[in-house]
């Protein structure tokens, strides 16, 4: 059934301006060579538009566009406070477009249209007003190296960032690398993925209008190994921030070491495990929130919690309240306001998620929910939360990132089991803990060797806090000031007095 707000979404839709061109000095330019690529709804399977391909010539323009305009000093030399006003302008600009960017983000990766009105675009809104803030409250310092030393160590701008992006929180995954570069006075290059440029290509032209000066903010859409590889090598990027998967990061290494040496930060991928432990009081709690964890956004969420490990003493209790909680994250369309999960980015990843499901059964796992493929409507993207139990740790599931609505559970015996389980992952980006007990839980946290550990709920996040992973899921961190170490460069001055 067809409802009124699925009806509006449409009509929205067919009067919206599809940004598909590049974005660079201020200005939308096709690829040099005139070359687009198609992008796909995955709700319908339809193309929404044919978007530029940028190349190396692209990356060169766009890249000299943002040198020149960091050189100039027009927005590097700008007061803090008057580049906190333009990043203020551009959170509210976000918030007055937020149901155009919420259906573009929802129409390129298939995500339900409510959650990116309620979560991605106020998230992104925010993490401009965070930044802009930052502005000028961030102070230097003096050394302390007595009356006849005056040493000052200041933080400044690096010059041209390049930002990669992935397609699950389009706008957000931007936001969180655009407002710190921004905010330091850099000059930035956004590639945003191939399956959702539409958001990111809009955005700068929201940033244009909110003061952020032609040349500053350019918008690279095309393919990974070109415009993303472009801009890993260019000899004129002096910090890349990354998000996507392990894979990739680690090409940008070698794209780094192959070129300029330039900065690398990676956030990367994950395979995050939940503790449910047998002295949690709020099993209800903990199975609705273990159901999130790893449903939320299909489950493409680089912090999901796909390995439940439960105390055998709760696990009866916990595995049938789970089941109950994923009723209500069933597939369905994500123009109805009522769907909480919608289609998977592409039908080539949802083919990829059955095939884990496939080596899951394959290895001996048992299924206890789910794990079928749906097609709704005129498409195929959609795959049913799917919960496995009896692998063991060298099962596929365990070891791989699905990066779908697909999660292992596995009983535990002692705290020791559990936490060498969890630590057992190259990835270590996120864990959750359900415990009542206060000394279990700090013992717990302190033990996980990971990058946010949220006890008694999962996911937590918050501009405040740093975000990013241990071990290969990455390093240098998302949000919070510990975010603007990728994008300034520490100046020791040192003025002797006594000569
Ligand atoms: P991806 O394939 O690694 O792509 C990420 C970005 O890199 C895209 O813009 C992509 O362009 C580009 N890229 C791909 N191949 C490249 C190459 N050879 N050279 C240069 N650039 C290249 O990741 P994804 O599939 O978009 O996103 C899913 C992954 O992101 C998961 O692994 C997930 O865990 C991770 N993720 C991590 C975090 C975090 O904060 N740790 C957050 C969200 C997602 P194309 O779009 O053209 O491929
Ligand atoms: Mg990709």
């Amino acid at each position: 059934m067809t409802t009124k707000k699925q009806i509006e979404w449409q009509a929205l839709a067919q009067k919206l301006p599809l940004r598909t061109q590049a974005f660079i000095d201020g200005q939308y330019v096709d690829a040099m060579d005139g070359a687009t690529f198609e992008s796909i709804n995955p709700r319908t399977g339809q193309a929404v538009s044919r978007v530029a391909r940028c190349g190396i010539a692209d990356v060169d323009r766009a890249v000299a566009a943002a040198k020149k305009a960091f050189d100039s000093g027009v927005w590097a030399a700008r007061s803090p406070r008057e580049r906190k006003q333009v990043l203020a302008r551009l959170s509210a600009l976000i918030l007055q477009h937020a149901d155009e960017l919420a259906w573009l983000d929802s129409a390129d990766m298939g995500k339900p249209v409510n959650d990116a009105l309620s979560i991605d675009i106020p998230g992104a809104a925010g993490v401009f007003a965070w930044y802009a803030e930052s502005a000028d409250k961030v102070y230097d310092q003096i050394a302390p190296l007595g009356p006849e030393v005056h040493a000052t160590i200041t933080r400044e701008p690096v010059g041209v960032v390049a930002a990669v992006v992935p397609w699950n929180f389009p706008l957000d995954m931007a936001a969180w690398k655009l407002a710190p570069a921004l905010v330091c006075g850099n000059s930035v290059v956004l590639k945003p993925a191939e399956q959702s440029p539409h958001s990111a290509l809009r955005l700068a032209q929201l940033a244009l209008q909110a003061g952020v000066p032609a040349g500053v903010l350019n918008v690279v859409p095309g393919l990974g190994p070109e415009a993303g590889q472009a801009l890993g090598r260019h000899p004129d990027v002096a910090s890349l921030t990354f998000t996507g998967s392990t894979e990739v990061g680690k090409l940008f290494q070698r794209y780094a070491g192959e070129s300029n040496m330039k900065m690398v930060w990676l956030e990367a991928g994950g395979k995050s495990a939940n503790l449910i432990f047998d002295d949690c009081a709020d099993l209800d709690l903990a199975a609705a929130k273990a159901a999130f964890g790893f449903c939320f956004n299909q489950g493409e969420v680089c912090s999901a919690n796909t390995r439940l490990l439960v105390q055998r003493g709760v696990w009866d209790r916990f595995m049938e309240r789970l089941l109950v909680h994923l009723k209500s994250w069933q597939p369905g369309d994500p123009l109805n306001p009522d769907s909480r999960m919608g289609a998977l980015v592409d039908r080539g990843h949802a083919d990829r998620v059955m095939q884990f499901i496939v080596s899951g059964r394959r290895e001996g796992g048992s299924v206890l929910a789910g794990g079928q493929r749906l097609t709704i409507g005129a498409s195929d993207c959609y795959v049913q939360p799917t919960v496995f139990t009896g692998l063991g740790p060298e099962a596929t599931l365990v070891r791989e990132e699905v990066f779908g609505p697909v999660a292992v559970a596995t009983p535990f015996e002692t705290e020791a089991q559990a936490l060498q389980w969890a630590n057992s992952s190259p990835y270590g980006l996120a864990a959750s803990v359900w415990t009542d007990d206060l000394k279990r839980a700090h013992r717990v946290a302190r033990a996980l060797r990971v990058g946010t550990v949220s006890v008694n709920t999962v996911d937590a996040l918050d501009p405040c806090v740093p975000f990013g992973g241990f071990g290969q899921s990455g390093f240098g961190r998302d949000l919070s000031l510990h975010a603007l170490d990728k994008f300034t460069q520490l100046k020791t001055s040192w003025f002797d007095l006594k000569t």
